[in-house]
């Protein structure tokens, strides 16, 4: 073979220089997800397709178009996930954890797939960070995951770029009534209709909101509004919820065409957009949705939850000054100056990693020529050498070259933690 294999057209390599913002990102959700008691789950890649057609709706962007779909070596339609909210909710009934203990508050990290037009900030396969919240009815849950967001947000340092946008959309049955309503209102000008629209008139007509085709601007903007169909109880919820917003300061709009386009969702939406991007992208989106378990036959299951898009955070965070991540691969890289003197730097970085076990030390096998191997540090992105050489090894020391700001200094090899520690101690 004599060509380069191509990747699959909308997935992504992740070389190791996106993995320093990956796990710089990762480690802040961590411990924030931690901070409120959110605890991992893991659940399969591939769901039964019915799983999705039935959790997500039939006549929903992602079930009509976006979906991997495949059949096994059985003929069983299979599905790679194009979402995590579905197989959580699954997962949760089939183990009975939600027999056990009615509430839990759950994380996951993983891809995600769907057949979609790639672009800036699209693609096919990609990263959520979901989280999910069964058991709770109160308002109080869908104030604290926003909370828990914007504090991510915040230890991101990106929530002076990005709007929380927030609405109500009522019960299921409140959005029966809403359709009908909507049916009637573009039924009356069905002649204007596109093709896709019309199909949608009978199949789900809330989609026709979503329609991208200016020649039905006009009738879609003169449609009902879904607000005036929601519920007593739905709005009182809602209240609440903002109520709280306001009281803690935190900032937002209410965005009465956030409807989501996922059919399982219920009462409050929310969705973070930046307006770093030159279209409008969501970093994270979300809602409640306390019906989805009863459509897989369990008891009725009040839940909300929300997923982070991690390529749009990257591209958020790419999109500011650099400052934030790692800036060096390698903290102490160790070089020395013959063969004989290889074993001794092998153990001096020994000694320094069971010190600092959290630190990336490497040494330097390929000895020699003293300035190249100081000009593979500076190539690799180290920030300090560690450098021994025959002199070096007769009086017990070693030099230590912070490769930043151009400072060295020779000590003695019994003090190399210490004289480590306070380096560390200064700079990190
Ligand atoms: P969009 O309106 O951008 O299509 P969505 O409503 O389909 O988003 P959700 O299903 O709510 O998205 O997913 C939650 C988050 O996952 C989004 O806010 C976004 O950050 C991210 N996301 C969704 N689809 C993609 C994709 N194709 N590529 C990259 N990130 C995505
Ligand atoms: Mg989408």
């Amino acid at each position: 073979m004599n060509h380069i294999i191509q990747s699959v057209k909308g997935m992504h390599d992740y070389t190791p220089k996106k993995i320093l913002i990956w796990q710089y990102i990762e480690s802040i959700l961590k411990r924030n997800l931690t901070s409120y008691n959110y605890q991992e789950i893991r659940f399969p890649i591939i769901e039964r397709t019915e799983l999705f057609k039935y959790g997500i709706g039939n006549i929903t962007d992602i079930v009509e178009k976006e979906m991997y779909s495949f059949q096994d070596k059985k003929s069983n339609s299979l599905t790679l996930r194009p979402e995590g909210t579905i197989g959580c909710m699954r997962s949760c009934i089939k183990s009975g954890l939600l027999r056990k203990h009615s509430e839990q508050k759950l994380w996951y990290l993983g891809p995600m797939f769907r057949y979609e037009k790639p672009q800036f900030g699209r693609h096919r396969q990609f990263h959520q960070c979901g989280i999910e919240s069964f058991g709770f009815l109160d308002p109080s849950i869908d104030f604290e995951i926003i909370l828990l967001v914007q504090r991510i947000l915040k230890n991101l340092n990106i929530s002076r770029y990005v709007n929380l946008e927030l609405n109500t959309i009522g019960s299921i049955n409140d959005r029966m009534n809403y359709k009908k309503s909507l049916y009637l209102h573009f039924k009356k000008h069905e002649f204007l209709l596109d093709t896709d629209c019309k199909r949608r008139l009978y199949t789900n007509p809330l989609r026709i909101l979503d329609s991208k085709n200016n020649a039905m601007t006009e009738i879609i903007n003169t449609a009902p509004v879904l607000i005036n169909f929601v519920s007593d109880d739905s709005l009182e919820h809602f209240e609440k919820l903002c109520k709280f917003l306001k009281k803690i300061k935190i900032p937002y709009s209410i965005n009465y065409k956030l409807i989501r386009g996922l059919d399982y969702y219920n009462k409050t939406v929310f969705e973070w957009t930046s307006d770093k991007f030159t279209s409008k992208h969501a970093i994270c989106a979300g809602g409640r949705y306390d019906y989805l378990s009863q459509s897989f036959g369990a008891p009725f299951i009040p839940a909300i939850g929300c997923a982070i898009g991690i390529e749009r955070l990257i591209l958020l965070l790419e999109s500011l000054e650099k400052t934030w991540y790692p800036e060096n691969f390698i903290d102490i890289f160790v070089i020395f100056s013959h063969k004989n003197i290889e074993l001794y730097a092998i153990k001096l970085s020994e000694n320094i990693r069971t010190a600092f076990p959290c630190r990336r030390v490497q040494v330097n096998f390929s000895n020699g020529n003293i300035k190249k191997q100081f000009k593979k540090a500076n190539k690799l992105g180290a920030r300090i050498v560690l450098l021994i050489g025959t002199i070096e090894v007769q009086n017990k020391t070693v030099l230590m070259k912070d490769l930043k700001f151009n400072t060295q200094k020779t000590f003695l090899i019994i003090n190399v933690i210490q004289e480590l520690k306070w380096f560390f101690e200064k700079y990190f």
